[in-house]
Order: structure tokens, then sequence, then C-alpha cells
């Protein structure tokens, strides 16, 4: 499977070898052929597992039952469509299982599957390199992480490197395989030094199929030779693979394994193998999902919330547990390249069949993760044709849908602990309470993925919108408050028509923006948005329950319409103000500002102006995100800009009585044009002309300190600091 996308093949020439007297399977060197070294990178990464891990050392177990277990499914699979009944040289058929022996004398844990088995070229591919996307990833998060330990552990097994783990705690390995398409059954050898041995098994065809480790533990690792120390780790990690786990006690003196037939053992079965999504809901306890999360998503992490579904006597029948993990998952969004990143197992009447269908979630639901099982699926078609099949497309829909339920349900759990945090007064279990809340978490680690999803799945967006969370003017900002759309309509006034809201960088900014400071003034609840797609996602989500959703920053926003007699007023003051208007317009003109985008403002602001937005355009906030977007200067757009004058303000009607007199008045230039590039700054758009600017402002503070504004620069009196003059300058420098 990921053969395929080895980068790097070695040259193997071997020499294959017919002795078979060597029951342990251990070859002498001269009938082990050439020796072959690992890819550069492999000895490397062999160093840090084995140095960094070493308090961690029990995963190596994890990782090799998880690779048994893999291989039974792929089995499973396989003899769906073709059933075969493989034997090894004593006639015996290899069984569904994992079977762990442990030799005392010669210190040796051998693990033996009855999986797919490797052919001599997947042994090279599979264990002699690496998978070339796994590794550069592994890499990638390794220089990202210091904390190595823990860490390490977590992604060892999610990049496909689980195998190496082996040698933190084994001096040797050797591992023999029988593959169905090869007759032959072939033995790796290794002592983790970035060599190893490739040659034919000299024992002959022991498995019949399937895959046998026998691992020469090291010195200091002989605690894995105890049953119970196994037992232990295969129930930490291993609890619900989906396969029985056996460990074999021998129980005669001269316990023996001959021709493959394991005479003289006593088996114990070590996992439960009920899989936990086929079980009653009611009983599974919460630790029974923690982990079984756990051994799917090979990690330590708990997950966020997760939800276990049945859906029975339906049009379709079919059962998943789905988690939300406490991170969104590092390579979630890498769909389209070979990433190793598998989200969803899917199974048929508990045949696991595939975790490679990229697209039971939709790509902006993609951090969803669990398992899928249904009886109404076929078994005996394959994957292309199951991809395909109607059934299939109803459980996807039916999953987002069973998701997007599950999300819901955060918020329902959130909004009970919120009345509680509200009818009391005590702030000590204020604070605990809040504690508990789980959606702001959720909503910042997923939140802009559901954005996505407004814009991607139109047939959900009611759904999604439900699910959308702000922060809003009338709580401050530390108490952590997020509103939905619901809460704002709930408390929007009577005479309230829209849904107001504006989008920019930061909180601390937008709240203090002139356009809010006018919508607070009237009573009226603003929506802060604060990530780059927001105000992309209200054009996809242009309402809610029948209210617009308006962007204050637009000259048409209103926050309370006006009265017929506002409206008659309106027109008169117009009139009366035109002069100024009109002399504004010619001001601007050199200022890109287009002399018909001049208004009379009709906010309730202190300022002398407020530069807003046409409807049809692009606004400061779009503005600002593409210029972040593009590359180099060129092809973004500036933000189309309208000014709104403010005839109440005493700076305004002080230039309005100069310009009525002197439309060249030097003093009312100067001081509509500083007016206009504050208002500029203050609403989020750029200052074009800088220079000029700055000089306008430094004139203004010469004048306010009573000084001529042609001051020319001083002379030093170098003797005051009483330095003496060097002739050695350059070195001083260099010291
Ligand atoms: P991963 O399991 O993530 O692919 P590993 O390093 O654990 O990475 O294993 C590498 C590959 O070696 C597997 O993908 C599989 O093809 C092969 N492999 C490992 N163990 C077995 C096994 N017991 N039976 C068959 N193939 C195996
Ligand atoms: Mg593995």
């Amino acid at each position: 499977m990921r053969g395929g996308l080895k980068i790097f093949t070695l040259l193997l020439v071997c020499v294959a070898c017919g002795v078979s007297t060597y029951q342990s399977g251990a070859a002498k060197d001269a009938e082990k052929g050439d020796t072959h070294t690992y890819k550069a990178e492999v000895g490397k990464m062999l160093d840090i597992l084995i140095n960094s891990l070493y308090t961690n050392r029990s995963i190596f177990l994890r990782e090799i039952i998880s690779n048994a277990s893999d291989a039974l499914d792929k089995v499973r699979f396989l003899y769906l469509t073709k059933p075969k009944s493989p034997k090894n040289d004593a006639g015996k058929e290899p069984t569904m299982d994992v079977r762990i022996l442990i030799n005392h004398d010669t210190n040796e844990l051998r693990l033996i599957d009855g999986g797919v088995g490797m052919k001599k070229s997947e042994l090279v591919a599979n264990l002699g390199s690496l998978g070339a996307s796994g590794t550069k990833q592994f890499w990638e998060n390794i220089n990202e992480s210091t904390n190595a330990g823990e860490e390490l552990s977590n992604l060892i097994g999610q990049f496909g490197v689980g195998f190496y783990s082996v040698f933190l705690v084994a001096d040797e390995v050797r591992v023999a395989s029988k593959n169905d398409e090869e007759d032959k059954q072939w033995m790796w050898e290794s002592k983790g030094d970035g060599k190893y041995y490739l040659y034919e098994d000299p024992r002959g065809n022991t498995l019949g199929r399937g895959t046998e480790l026998i691992l020469k533990l090291k010195k200091d690792a002989d605690e894995y030779l105890q049953e119970e120390r196994l037992k232990k780790i295969i129930h930490y990690y291993s609890e619900f693979i989906n396969f029985p786990i056996y460990i074999g006690y021998s129980n005669k003196e001269d316990s023996e394994e001959k021709d493959g037939k394991y005479n003289g053992y006593d088996w114990e079965l070590v996992n439960v193998i009920k899989p936990i999504w086929t079980r009653n809901p009611q009983t599974v306890e919460k630790g029974e999902y923690v982990d079984f999360y756990r051994g799917f998503s090979k990690g330590t992490d708990e997950p966020m919330y997760y939800s276990h579904f049945v859906a029975e006597g339906g049009e379709i029948d079919f059962k998943a547990v789905l988690y939300v993990p406490s991170k969104l998952p590092n390579n979630a969004f890498n769909v389209h390249d070979d990433s190793s990143y598998k989200n969803m197992r899917l199974y048929v009447r508990r045949v696991f069949i595939t975790d490679e269908f990229k697209d039971l979630f939709p790509r902006y639901m993609n951090f969803v993760q669990g398992v899928v099982d249904s009886d109404d699926l076929p078994l005996n078609v394959s994957r292309e044709l199951l991809q395909e099949n109607r059934v299939l497309k109803t459980i996807k829909k039916q999953l987002v849908r069973k998701a997007l339920g599950m999300f819901l349900e955060i918020t329902k759990k959130d909004d009970e602990i919120w009345k509680e945090i509200e009818e009391t007064n005590d702030k000590e279990l204020q604070k605990k309470k809040m504690a508990e809340l789980r959606y702001p978490d959720f909503w910042d680690e997923y939140g802009k993925s559901l954005r996505m999803g407004l814009v991607e799945d139109g047939g959900n967006r009611l759904r999604i919108t439900k699910l959308l969370r702000y922060r809003s003017s009338i709580y401050p900002f530390e108490y952590n408050k997020l509103v939905s759309l619901e809460d704002y309509v709930s408390r929007m006034k009577e005479n309230q028509k829209h849904i107001f809201f504006v989008a920019g960088e930061d909180i601390a900014k937008l709240s203090h923006l002139p356009v809010v400071e006018d919508a607070m003034n009237q009573g009226i609840e603003v929506l802060y948005m604060t990530e780059a797609i927001d105000e992309y996602v209200t054009s996809s989500v242009t309402d809610y329950n029948g209210f617009r959703l308006v962007n204050l920053a637009l000259n048409m926003a209103q926050p309370v319409p006006s009265t017929e007699q506002e409206e008659l007023l309106k027109e008169k003051r117009e009139e009366k103000y035109k002069p100024l208007i009109e002399w504004f317009g010619k001001l601007l003109e050199d200022l890109k500002v287009r002399s018909d985008k001049i208004v009379l403002c009709h906010r309730r602001t202190a300022r002398p102006a407020i530069i807003s937005s046409p409807k049809i355009g692009t606004t400061a906030n779009m503005a600002r995100i593409n210029k972040g977007q593009t590359l180099g200067d060129h092809g973004h757009k500036t933000a189309d800009k309208i000014v709104e004058l403010n005839h109440l303000n005493p700076i305004m009607d002080e230039i309005y009585r100069r310009i009525i007199v002197d439309e060249n008045d030097e003093v009312a230039r100067n001081a509509a044009l500083l007016v206009f590039e504050t208002a500029c700054l203050e609403s989020g758009f750029e200052v074009e002309d800088l220079q000029n600017f700055s000089d306008r402002v430094l004139k203004v503070v010469y004048q306010g300190l009573d000084m001529g504004t042609d001051q020319a620069m001083l002379e030093e009196d170098l003797s005051q600091y009483e330095v003496e003059s060097t002739s050695d300058a350059s070195q001083k420098n260099e010291l």
C-alpha cells in the first residue's frame, strides 16, 4: 500500500540460502547474503527514537500489534473476493490472530500474526526505508517541538515509522514473512545499526501466511519478558484491536514449537474483541471511548468530545463513533497528496474495509475522526465500486448531519452552564463553571473549518449557521462570552431591522471604531468578526431568521432607521451644506476620492468625519486581507472610500464658516486634509500620501508649541561631551 510511495529503493543483491537447520531462524553470517544499508535518514531517525523515547519504550508493542492488526485486516479484505487457504510446510493453516511468545532462555520476545505478510520486495520497501511523505512531515514536526518525548511517541504511529520503535527494546530484530503471492518465506534481519540482511528463511515456510517478529531484547529491557507487564501494556494501548491477541504459556518442561505447531502451549486471550461501536452506548464507559480513541488515533490525548450513534430502523442502518480531537490534526487538510492522515475507518458488518476514503466527510469537516460500520453495504465489491455505492452516499450525508448535531450538542451544554453562571453572584463558582465551557475551545480550533463549510456546503448552511459564534460589543473581552446569531436576534431592539457587525484585525481595534461608538450610543449590539474569512462568509450567509447581516462599515448602514421627519430634515440639511460637500470633493480629488463620495454623516459621533465604504466595493478590512495575500504590491485593490462629514462637530463647523467666506482659506484646507487623513486611519484605511500627512502633522505640532514652522536644525557643540578624539577608529569598530 505505502510501498508505492517509497522513493528510495535499495539495490538489492541477495544470496538466497536453502539451509534449514536453524530452528530459531538465525542464520550464520555467511548465509545472510550481502549487507544492505538504510537510507541515511533512517539511521538518524533511529538515533532520535532511541534517545528521546527511552522512558516511553513500551509503545513498541502498540506499534507492532497495530501493524499485525492492519495485516490481518488486509487478509480479511482480500479474501472477501478471492478466498484462499494457504498452509505451511507442515500442512497447518494460519490463524486470524496475534500470538505472543516469550523465551526466557534466549531473551526473545516473538509476535506472530496470520496477516498478509510481506513479499521480498515489500520487506525492502517497508522496512528498509521510510515513506517519503511521512519522513518529511515527521522532521517538520520534530523541529517544531522541543519537548520531544511525549510528542514523539504520538508522532511515530501517525507518520508511518512505527516499525522502527522495536529498536527501543531490541538489540537485534528478525522479521520472517510469508505472502500468498510468493512461495518462499523471507527473513529480514538487523541490529538497528543502519545495516540489514535479507535472505530466505532457513526454516522454510513455517508461517503459511503472515509475519513473525523475533526481538532479541536488550539487557535492560527484560521487563518485556514478563507476561503481566505485557498484558498491562496491551490493555493500555491495544484493548480494542479487532482480532484476538494471545499470550502463550509453556505447559511442559520441553515446550517447543515444531513445524509451526505450538505444541505444549496454553493460550490466554488478552484483549476484549467486541468492537465498541457494536455495543449499546448506555453500557460503554467514558474511559472506554477514550481508550478506543487513543488506540486508533495512536495518540495519548483525550478527545475534546465524542458521540456514539446507532442509526437503526431508518432507511439505512449504521453505527458510528465520532470524535472531535483536542487539537486540529496536523495534516487534516492535506487530503489531496499522499498524506498519512486517516480520519475515518469504514467497516462493513464488522469487517474493516478501508481508512482511505478521504471523502467520508467533506473537506471542511476532516478534523472529525472515528469509525462507521454498516450492515447495508455490500462486502464483496472493490473499494472503487463501494465508493460509488448509493447507500454509502446516504451514509456520508447522514454522518455530516450527525457530526453537526454533535457540535450543536456542545453548544447546548454550554448554554446550560451559562445559565448557571448568570444566576449566581458567587465569583468562585462562576470561575469554576467557566472552566467547564467546551465550545470556546471547539470554536477556537475548528471555527475556521466550519466557516469554510458555510461557503462549500450549501445544503447544510442553516445547520452550520446555528454554530457560528462571535464576540460582541455588549460583553467585555475578558468575559469570554461567545454570541450566536440566535442570541443576538433575541436581544434586538424593537425598531432594529438588521444584525450589525464590523470586521477587522482584532477586537481592540474594532471596539474603538467610530461606527461602533455610534451604534453603541444608540443601544445597538455589534458583532465583532476578526477572522480573515468572516467578512467573506457574510456573502454566503446574508441573513438569519429574516434579519439581514449588515456591515456597519458600509455607508448605508443605519443602526436605527430614520423617521419620515428625519428624512425631510436630511434633505434640507444637505441643501444647506452643499458648498461644504462640493468644496471637500474638489480638495480630495487628488487623493483618489471621487467627489460624489462625500456625504453628510448620519451617525452619532463626536468625530469631525468618518470614512465608510460603498455597498459595492472593497472595504478597508477586505483591502487589508487582500494585501496580506498577494505577493508583492501588485494586483491588490485599494479600499473604496465614502467620506461622511459631521456638521455638528465644531471643527467641521469652523471649516464650513471659513470656506463660504474664502474657498482658498489655507488654514481650512490644511485642517480639512488632516481631518480626512486621521479619519482614514481611525476607520482602518490607509493614508495614501504619508509624506504630506506627516508634514502636516508636524506643522500642527510646531503651532501647538507656539513656534514658527521654518525652524532650521540645531548645530551641536561636541566639546560638551568631553570625548577624546582617537586616530584609530577602525580598531574600536571591531570591538
Ligand atoms: P505504518 O504501519 O504506519 O505503515 P510501520 O513502520 O509501522 O508504518 O510499518 C511499515 C510498513 O511495513 C507497513 O505499512 C506494512 O506495509 C509493513 N508491515 C509492518 N509490519 C507488518 C506486518 N506484521 N505484516 C505485514 N506488513 C507489515
Ligand atoms: Mg504501523
